[in-house]
């Protein structure tokens, strides 16, 4: 039997692209994947659909996993053979137990790596516009637990070497014990007015940062109502935010958009999102299963010259004709006539060698369908009366895009759903009714966008409610113009 491999991977602060390349790999490699819960949950579409997932954070009806269990199943997987991914936010060095946890591998005698990533404390302050060391302003940092283990929770550090010996220092897990923490400090020598700031949920797009000093900002941080997850950085480099604040106050900022599908065609669009400060998470919804039998190759060659082929898209034409090849059969035995649905259809046909006629489907007498589940049902909507079709590929969904998708809605990622083509809306239609996903927990938490009456005609016969753009106006200014922000309590 293969021997076990372990992987801790550090997740990175949130900001999805904020992984390393290293760990994104062992993501796409493992066999289990052991998730915390503050990673960003769309790190989960990049693992392989058969891979196991579980979860360490509050489960329906469970507590969290408990460190114990969690050591457990680590090595009950490893000890099969299998790669696990254990999935931590930020790094796992960083107040993330790896310690312990690889203890117990190397106990047992069994391969681990570890992947370092990027800590919230570092990434957090930098997107609030602070660097953790600075020339003039901070030539040391500390971070330190704001969290300890006395009977009240409150930190068990020292506080004078502290106070007095570092420049600059991030508080993990503090927001609970601010105002001890801040008393503290300056009971122990640091200046009253010293500059201080709380950055919660830093590096996503919903991030907020409160500014005060020691003396002032565990009261605003609880006017803010700011709970965690939130850093606390302590010293005066704190003050060049105001110069250097970069990250938040965007257009979009506060906006997490979810569209259900990846494509070339949203490239702009996507990156404009971005760059005006939205999260935006482009996620394939459906895996698609290529499924075509022999028969119903066979059948196709068999047609009268009366029916027409129409091929739906460019990947269609290639499916079709490696099928073809795999049954021994030449297109030339094909007596019908060929249509493509649009230009670029045409086109790759006639690259191969395959003069085709575009198609305009009403017109056509028996037109045969050629494409995938999605297209065809997408185009059952616009042309009901059809008969006759050949479905080359088949969809269906796996959990790890179940798991990313109900994260992403319940943890308050995402706030707006758009939808920018009649495809993409059969896509979502066909994942709800797929996964079992409550139509309800998406329309109530989300607002619909869409692009395109059609795609609106979709959604509303799926009853779902949506918020239409019109060609000519501004995708932009449609979800700026959305009522809800993100909600940012945890
Ligand atoms: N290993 C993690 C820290 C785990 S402890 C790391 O290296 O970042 C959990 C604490 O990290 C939270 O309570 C909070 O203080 C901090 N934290 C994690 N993600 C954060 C984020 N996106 N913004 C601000 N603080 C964060």
């Amino acid at each position: 039997m293969k021997s076990g491999m372990v992987y801790f991977v550090g997740a990175g602060p949130g900001d999805i692209d904020l992984i390393t390349v290293k760990g994104k790999q062992a993501l796409q490699e493992a066999d289990v994947v052991i998730f915390d819960r503050l990673i960003n949950p769309f790190l989960l579409t990049a693992v392989r659909d058969d891979a196991k997932l579980i979860y360490c954070g509050k489960q329906p009806c469970k507590h969290t996993l408990r460190q114990e269990d969690i050591q457990k199943e680590i090595l009950i997987h490893a000890r099969k053979g299998k790669t696990v991914v254990r999935l931590k936010g930020g790094d796992p060095a960083v107040f993330g137990r790896v310690g312990e946890e690889v203890e117990l591998l190397a106990e047992h005698r069994i391969a681990y790596e570890i992947i370092p990533g990027i800590t919230a404390g570092i990434a957090a302050t930098m997107y609030s516009g602070v660097p953790i060391t600075h020339r003039k302003h901070s030539n040391s940092f500390a971070v330190v637990t704001g969290h300890g283990s006395k009977d009240d929770g409150t930190p068990n550090v020292e506080w004078g070497p502290l106070a007095k010996g570092v420049e600059t220092i991030v508080f993990y897990m503090g927001v609970k014990h601010l105002r001890t923490i801040t008393t503290e400090l300056i009971k122990n020598g640091k200046e009253k007015d010293t500059a201080a700031l709380v950055v919660q949920w830093g590096t996503y797009s919903k991030q907020r940062t409160v500014e005060g000093s020691l003396a002032t900002i565990a009261n605003k941080v609880k006017q803010a109502n700011i709970t965690n997850p939130a850093i606390i950085v302590v010293g005066d480099v704190a003050k060049l935010r105001s110069k250097l604040a970069w990250f938040d106050n965007k257009q979009l900022s506060g906006r997490g958009v979810l569209i259900p599908s990846k494509t070339e065609m949203n490239q702009q669009l996507v990156k404009s999102l971005k760059v005006n400060g939205a999260d935006v998470y482009e996620h394939n919804l459906l895996t698609q299963v290529e499924n075509i039998g022999s028969e119903q190759v066979n059948q196709i060659t068999q047609l009268s010259k009366e029916q027409q082929l129409v091929f739906l898209s460019t990947q269609s034409v290639y499916t079709f004709l490696r099928a073809l090849g795999e049954n021994d059969l030449d297109l030339r035995k094909i007596e019908s006539p060929i249509y493509a649905i649009d230009n670029a259809v045409k086109a790759t046909l006639q690259m191969l060698g395959i003069q085709s006629s575009l198609a305009s489907i009403c017109e056509l007498q028996s037109p045969v369908l050629i494409g995938g589940d999605v297209e065809i049902e997408s185009m059952r909507l616009e042309y009901p009366k059809w008969k006759e079709e050949l479905v080359l590929t088949k969809h269906k969904v796996s959990q790890k895009d179940i798991e990313a998708f109900n994260r992403l809605i319940e943890e308050q990622h995402v706030n707006t759903l758009l939808v920018t083509s009649s495809k993409e809306a059969i896509q979502l239609v066909t994942f709800l009714k797929l996964s079992g996903i409550e139509k309800d927990s998406v329309i109530n938490t989300l607002n619909v966008v869409c692009r395109g009456i059609e795609t609106s005609l979709i959604l509303e016969a799926a009853k779902i409610p949506v918020k239409r753009f019109r060609e000519g106006e501004n995708i932009m200014t449609v979800i700026r113009e959305e009522e809800t922000v993100l909600a940012v309590e945890s």
